[in-house]
């Protein structure tokens, strides 16, 4: 299949030992002009790039308190060392979380610190040079953005937040990644991340309404562009073709249908990921999600739904008010935004749905906790919601329910070994490697109580897993939309669906 090997999953887990420098040679491919001019970043590498990057370092320091503290509060005590799955998968220490900061953290020391500017050596401060960028430009692209080692800092200290400052300075001197800043071109131009213009779009729905209504005999619709409908429905754009996601899309469908209440998606706001996020880019982000303002205000809705989609779900829930917001334009009664599963769950707990669990007696499931989800959002009204809601959605579809070991989920989970801005082919060795620790753990649950199959609300780690699962011997099905259990268990009036 690949050039690499996959790592060896083992009776339990183990801590690897360093062997320095496997890493150094993955590399995203990097931007053209064409992708970077767009978005407001210069086409290539400028002049004096280096003075530039440290001003823009400076810049981000001084607006930001936390990065501050982030990069001044380090004590070095190793809590982190071995809680990040790249490292556990790659044995490259610097994808440690701690040595991932001080890439970024020797610089601002140099520049921005007494002791840095006066005793360089003593305090590990380093010139901003060639080698040093592309060690940036390697290792903040072999960090997912998952926060998973801010949970175990005694500091709370973010990586997340000093990879993303690494790529807006990057991108603030023309070396942007090819793949995120593509994507971010296309939903500007098109809508959607696929690049999939309108027509495509209602076409691709309507054959799905011919499928379910041939396999159900249940007339369930997949509007787009309805004015005055109660709910606008944004979700990833994988939903409108990929499998497993497309599964997840005929069950939001579905239960919209069973709950009676009219929805619709956007043709212009065809896209619920944000990859704005990745690169730090405010002003990327706010013209992203603009768009679904737009799209909710010209549509007249009185409500907006988010579907299965993990960085989404956090740029809505933790960003979306104060970046796109207010949203007073909505009705009030209902939660701004609200996830999919927190539309099913509601429907649940009134007895509005009714499920045949049988349906899914084929299927030993567990449910992965997507990162952006759990560690950085929420969901219902109650603490922990975004993992208790996810569950009972699930366990309303199944009979068959495990979870993977207490200490790989919830706040704890691991990342899929995608997410970030790495989902790209030439990451590929990355991704095997980085998944090794939920594959670890998967591996358990299979050997302990038959697990067949792992479900989770993110499309990238949809596309993750599909493609990884393979290299740790799986098959590609076993990975599931959550509303795709939802879809093959829940009751459409008289025939069931
Ligand atoms: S945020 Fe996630 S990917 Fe990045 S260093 Fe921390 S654990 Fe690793
Ligand atoms: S756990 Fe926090 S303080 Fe300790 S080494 Fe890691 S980043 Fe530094």
């Amino acid at each position: 299949m690949a050039d690499f090997e996959t790592p060896a999953l083992r009776e339990y887990p183990v801590i690897p030992l360093i062997q320095a420098g496997t890493m150094d040679h993955s590399k995203s491919y990097v931007a053209k002009a064409d992708h970077n001019t767009p978005l407001g970043f210069p086409g290539e590498l400028v002049e004096n790039w280096e003075q530039k990057a440290v001003d823009k370092l400076g810049e981000l320091v001084s607006k930001s308190r936390a990065l501050q503290v982030f990069l001044d509060s380090c004590v070095k005590c190793g809590a982190c060392t071995d809680k990040c799955h790249y490292f556990l998968g790659t044995s490259d220490p610097k994808n440690m979380p701690v040595a991932r900061q001080d890439l970024l953290r020797s610089v601002y020391r140099r520049y921005y610190t007494f002791a840095g500017k006066y005793f360089p050596k003593l305090v590990g401060a380093r010139d901003m040079t060639r080698d040093v960028l592309d060690e940036w430009y390697n290792y903040f692209h072999q960090c997912s953005q998952c926060r998973r080692c801010s949970v175990f800092c005694p500091y709370g200290i973010d990586t997340a937040e000093i990879s993303m400052a690494a790529r807006e300075i990057m991108d603030s001197v023309g070396l942007g990644q090819k793949y995120t800043n593509e994507i971010l071109v296309k939903v500007n131009k098109i809508g959607n991340n696929l690049g999939l213009p309108g027509p495509a779009l209602i076409n691709t729905l309507e054959g799905l309404e011919e499928d379910v209504k041939d396999a159900t005999g249940v007339d369930v619709k997949y509007p787009v562009d309805v004015q005055g409908a109660d709910v606008l429905l944004v979700t990833p754009s994988a939903d409108f073709f990929a499998e497993p996601h497309i599964d997840g899309l005929i069950g939001y469908g579905k239960v919209f249908h069973a709950s009676g209440i009219s929805w619709t998606m956007s043709s212009f706001a065809s896209e619920a990921g944000n990859f704005g996020m990745f690169i730090g880019s405010g002003a990327n982000l706010h013209k992203v999600a603009s768009r679904i303002r737009e799209a909710a205000l010209d549509l007249g809705v009185k409500r907006i739904v988010v579907g299965e989609c993990g960085h989404a779900w956090r740029v809505a829930y933790s960003f979306w008010n104060t970046l796109i917001g207010p949203f007073d334009f909505l009705d009030p009664r209902y939660p701004v935004p609200q996830h999919i599963c927190e539309f099913t769950y509601d429907l649940i707990q009134k007895g509005a749905l009714k499920f045949d669990k049988s349906a899914n007696d084929d299927k030993v499931v567990t449910y992965h906790d997507s990162c952006n989800v759990s560690r950085a959002s929420r969901m219902g009204n109650f603490p922990g919601g975004q993992f208790v809601i996810p569950r009972a959605v699930v366990k309303a579809a199944v009979n068959k329910y495990v979870d993977m070991a207490p200490e790989t989920i919830y706040e704890s989970t691991y990342c899929c070994g995608g997410g970030g801005g790495l989902l790209t082919d030439e990451l590929l060795e990355l991704r095997v490697k980085g998944a090794m620790p939920r594959m670890q753990s998967l591996k358990d649950v299979i050997e302990q109580h038959g697990v067949t199959h792992m479900a989770t609300i993110c499309a990238i780690c949809k596309a993750q897993f599909t493609k990884i699962v393979p290299y740790y011997k799986h098959d590609m099905g076993m990975i599931q939309s959550v509303h795709g259990l939802v879809s093959n268990a829940i009751r459409l009036g008289a025939v069931n669906g």
